[in-house]
């Protein structure tokens, strides 16, 4: 018998909706040195939150301030529109 094993997608914790998924179907953001930043490679250095791909989380989450609560940091204009430009895209 053959063991098929499957490759082990990281589940993470979406900051809106608080459901765990694939690491693939949600977006990073990190926090470092260098500011805010969405994270696409997934490999950034840095304290991350994720969330889905989804504008109804994402609206959700800025509504409620829950990136910079979670980041402790405010979310500059420019990187909300960059996410939410993602997610229309995507
Ligand atoms: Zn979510």
């Amino acid at each position: 018998m053959v063991e098929k094993k499957l490759k082990k997608i990281p589940q993470r914790k979406c900051i809106s909706c608080g459901l765990k998924k694939d690491k693939n179907n949600l977006l990073r953001i990190v926090r470092n040195d260098c500011g805010i930043s969405l994270d696409l490679s997934g490999k950034m250095n840095g304290r991350g939150a994720y969330i889905c791909k989804d504008s109804k989380c994402i609206n959700d989450a800025i509504k409620k301030n829950k990136l910079s609560n979670i980041l402790k940091t405010d979310i500059p204009n420019s990187l909300l529109e960059e996410i939410k430009l993602y997610v229309l895209d995507g």
